[in-house]
This record gives structure tokens, C-alpha cells and sequence, in this order.
């Protein structure tokens, strides 16, 4: 089908980070300040970001990637262990999993939310679990409380992959502030970005200790600065570490990106708004279901085709949507579907009916601070051009 003229007016990108002078200038005065690597930016941004999340302790890695092998180390995960992880993920959650030689256990999500469903997580712990991943889909915080009763009845560590949850609140508490160990990621596309980032916020001195130590070769915290005016020259390596943390060029980013969080979600919530507007009234679509205790930090907007009133698929329907213009995403392809999982596990997809009914039907719709009026409303028109087009 060609795009109709009156509607392709330009390509709307899935992602665009909001960058302005605000992070040129900081990352400006990071490189004349002389210090690239970690340093002394870096600290300011931990510090800003601690304070934000409401989080005693913040470490800043390079990627959230990073941060959840970091915090699976905390713990002391070891080889044969069971670490419990959402089917409908990114493979970062799975695969930290797998560099202990540990299992990653796949269980299925919520129709509605997309997170991880608690009573199939309560029935694939077995005495092996040590941990459980939940990841707050799209921004949407999971069901904290009762996955934190089940880790106090089965002695399980709840380490948050929080890559999209920034700032997110689970009854009225920033996420952050209320896990064992809550990893976020400072990706090109996500809420906040440092081009690649992570971090990692605890309550815990001892695991904040553990991964500044290893973050950094597992040499003696604060090691960084032995080359610094009054700094040591002496320093020893503790453990096995990691290359792992992140550069005072990427921290100036992160930290003028900080300032504005607040701002960029409210945009993200009104392009939500306007979006969810638009389709609720529509019989073939479905918007996204936030639970009435929690706020979303709207890094997606998932979008399900009610796929019984349309002629035609998700894949062709995304087909359609590129073809006029649109970028999009789909989150995710459920994990036992790549080839590395089916090499390696046992998974099938029959065992994970939502994350399959989900994956038939979702798209990711762009949300993203710099879309103005003009590009939602082309998003919206574009949608309504498609399914009136192939309704039933
Ligand atoms: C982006 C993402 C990650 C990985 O973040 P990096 O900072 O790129 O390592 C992990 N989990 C989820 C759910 C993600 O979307």
C-alpha cells in the first residue's frame, strides 16, 4: 500500500534522545576539566541520583547490563543456582543469569500489565531459587509487595530491573527506594540517558561496597582517584573485578539529564494521554492497563491490536506503519524464541500463554519528550488510517 500524501508528512522516529545545551555544557566542562574517566563528575551524579530515588546508596556502572551482574555478585549467586526472570523480557535479565553458570527460570507475565505474574513465580521456586528479576515492563512497576513476602518466605533476593522505570511509584514510593537492589539503564533510548549507563541503588552498605569494588578490577573503592592531586598511589585488588564503570564525559550527561526528569515524563504522560484518548474508544485496539496504585515512568507505549476485528496481523500491521512513516519497537520477543534458548533450554512457548497472546499483538507506539502536537496526532491519524482499512 502506498502512504497517502496528505498524511506522510515526515518519518517519526521510534526514539529521539532530548539533548540541549544543558548536556553539552556539562559534558563540555567535563572534557576541559582534564579528568575523562570516572571521577569526580561521576560522584556528583551518584549523589544526585541517590538523592532522587530516595536510595541510601547510588553506584554508577556502564550499563544496567552491568548492574544486575553486579548485584547478582552481591548476593554471592553461584553456579547451579535458580535466579527467576519474566518470559517477556529483554535478554539482559536472562543472560546476567548466565554468567554464573546459574539457571534463569522462565515464567510467564500478566495479560494487562505485562509483568511478571506472581503466582507463576511463587510456582517455579524450588529449592535451588536464590533471586528473582522482576522487570518493571515498560515503566509500570510489578506487584513489589507480594514478591518481596514471597522473598521472606522462601529467603529469595529481589534484584529490580528497572531499566524502564525511571521515575516510576509503587504506592506513592519511587522505584528505587523499596527493592534489595534496583539496576537501572542510562541506553540511548531510555528515560534518561548517558549514550550507555547503569546503576545500581541499595540500602545495603555492604553490597554498595561490593560493587564499587568491582566495578573497578576489585581494587580498594576510591581507587580512581590515585592519579588526582593528594590522591595515593598505593592500592590493592581485593577480588576478581570488572571493567564496569562509567566516565565523568557520560555522568555529565547524566547529570544535566537529571534536572529535567520530572519535566520529560510529564511530556511522556501527555503523549500518553492523548494517545490512550484516541484508541480507548476503538473496538480494535487496546490500550495500555496501569494498576490504580502505581504510576508508570511511560518509557513504552505498548499498543495491542484486538486482532479478532482486523483482517489483518501485528507484523502487517507494523509493515503498514513503517510504510508511512513511523518507527516503532516491539517489547520483546518472549526469550525462549532466540535461538540460543532454544540451543540451550527447555522452554516452550505453550507454558507462557500471555506472553505468547501478548507478543502476537503488542507494539511499541513513539513517546519521547521532542514529539510535538503535530507528530502524535500523525501517529494517531495514521492508526485510524490502517484499521479502518482492515477491520472486519
Ligand atoms: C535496556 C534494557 C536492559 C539493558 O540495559 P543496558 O543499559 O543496555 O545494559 C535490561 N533490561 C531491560 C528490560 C531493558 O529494556
Amino acid at each position: 500500500m502506498q502512504p497517502q500524501e496528505s498524511t506522510a508528512i515526515h518519518y517519526i522516529q521510534f526514539h529521539q534522545a532530548h539533548i540541549t545545551d544543558d548536556e553539552i555544557k556539562e559534558v563540555i566542562d567535563s572534557l576541559r576539566s582534564g579528568w575523562l574517566t570516572m571521577g569526580p563528575k561521576t560522584v556528583k551524579f551518584e549523589e544526585a541520583f541517590a538523592n532522587y530515588v530516595k536510595s541510601p546508596y547510588a553506584v554508577a556502572v556502564n550499563s544496567c547490563t552491568a548492574a544486575m551482574h553486579l548485584a547478582l555478585k552481591a548476593i554471592g549467586l553461584s553456579a547451579g543456582d535458580e535466579v527467576i526472570v519474566p518470559a517477556l523480557t529483554f535478554i539482559a535479565t536472562s543472560e546476567v543469569v548466565s554468567y554464573f553458570n546459574a539457571q534463569p527460570v522462565l515464567v510467564d507475565v500478566e495479560r494487562d500489565t505485562h509483568n511478571m505474574d506472581v503466582a507463576a513465580v511463587e510456582r517455579a521456586i524450588t529449592g535451588k531459587t536464590r533471586a528473582i528479576i522482576p522487570v518493571h515492563y515498560g515503566g509500570q512497576p510489578c506487584d513489589l509487595d507480594e514478591l518481596h513476602e514471597l522473598g521472606k518466605r522462601y529467603n529469595l533476593h529481589i534484584i529490580e530491573d528497572a531499566a524502564h522505570a525511571l521515575p516510576s511509584y509503587y504506592k506513592g514510593k519511587i522505584i528505587g527506594s523499596l527493592g534489595d537492589l534496583t539496576c537501572f539503564s542510562f541506553y540511548a533510548t531510555k528515560t534518561l540517558t548517558t549514550g550507555e549507563g547503569g546503576m545500581v541503588c541499595t540500602a545495603n552498605p555492604e553490597w554498595a561496597e561490593a560493587v564499587k569494588v568491582l566495578r573497578l578490577h576489585g581494587i580498594t573503592r576510591d581507587a580512581w582517584k590515585r592519579y588526582a592531586k593528594g590522591g595515593s598511589w598505593f592500592y590493592e585488588v581485593v577480588e576478581s573485578g570488572f571493567k564496569y564503570n562509567m566516565t565523568d564525559v557520560q555522568a555529565g550527561l547524566g547529570v544535566a539529564q537529571l534536572r529535567k526528569v520530572d519535566w520529560m515524563l510529564a511530556r511522556r504522560a501527555e503523549i500518553a494521554r492523548t494517545y490512550t484518548q484516541a484508541f480507548c474508544s476503538r473496538e480494535e485496539l487496546l490500550v495500555p492497563y496501569i494498576k490504580p496504585d502505581r504510576q508508570t515512568a511511560w518509557h513504552l507505549y505498548p499498543l495491542k491490536l484486538n486482532l479478532e476485528t482486523l483482517k489483518i496481523d501485528r507484523n502487517q500491521f507494523i509493515e503498514q506503519l513503517i510504510d508511512y512513516g513511523i518507527g516503532i519497537g516491539v517489547h520483546f520477543i518472549p526469550l525462549y524464541y532466540h535461538p540460543y534458548f532454544q540451543k540451550n533450554f527447555d522452554y516452550h512457548p505453550r507454558d507462557f500463554i500471555n506472553s505468547e497472546w501478548i507478543y502476537q499483538r503488542v507494539v511499541s507506539l513513539p513517546i519521547y519528550p521532542d514529539m510535538t502536537e503535530a507528530d502524535t496526532s500523525q501517529v494517531i491519524n495514521i492508526i485510524f488510517d490502517i484499521i479502518q482499512k482492515h477491520k472486519r
